[in-house]
């Protein structure tokens, strides 16, 4: 007996099938009554030569939507451009790090590395989200870096009076950062 049809949706502990039909695979397990049942929420396969089921998880499509505060790992820092992985979304860290891209403000001058380094975490604004590219502001006063890296050592750069200042090397670096730079629980707090 079959309870639930090949690649239809399953909760954890949901019966699948009978341990005669199909014995139980990946995330699937068999009960005391020769049930098989799904061990987490996921989609049902059977295998019908290996009579064999198992239940694929189902990947979790976080939606970054236009307004969504992201804290941001900047990856490459380009003339006008950095590109960055998100790794929290509105303070709750995502199992997929997407990639967004910070846009230049059309007001400041300068390149980008005058704002953001490589390995630096900022947070930002999503203020475009079209055909897959997620475009991110930095330019309020509440956004931009949070946490710098040393463009020469890779050591932690310290804020000291208006600039930034490597603790191991000494490097002063330039960023456009928030006024709790540094603030390591604020930034824990941002990733849930
Ligand atoms: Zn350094």
């Amino acid at each position: 007996m079959v309870f639930v049809k090949d690649g239809e949706l399953v909760t954890p502990g949901e019966p699948i099938c009978v341990e005669e039909e199909y014995s139980p695979g990946e995330n699937a397990k068999l009960h005391g009554d020769g049930v098989v049942a799904s061990l987490i929420s996921g989609v049902v396969q059977y295998d019908r030569s290996k009579r064999i089921v198992k239940v694929k998880p189902i990947k979790q499509v976080e939606k970054v939507k236009v307004g969504d505060q992201v804290l941001l790992q900047v990856r490459e820092v380009q003339d006008k451009i950095a590109i960055a992985s998100i790794i929290a979304v509105n303070g709750k860290a995502v199992k997929h790090p997407k990639t967004a891209v910070i846009l230049p403000n059309r007001g400041r001058r300068g390149t980008m590395d005058e704002y953001v380094g490589v390995g630096d975490l900022a947070v930002g604004l999503v203020v475009t989200n079209f055909m897959g590219v997620i475009g991110v502001s930095i330019w309020r006063p509440n956004l931009g870096v949070v946490y710098g890296i040393c463009k020469k050592c890779s050591g932690p750069l310290i804020k000291a009076g208006r600039t930034l200042v490597c603790s191991r090397c000494g490097e002063k670096q330039k960023r456009k950062i928030v006024p709790y730079y540094g603030n390591l629980e604020r930034i824990a707090s941002m990733m849930g």
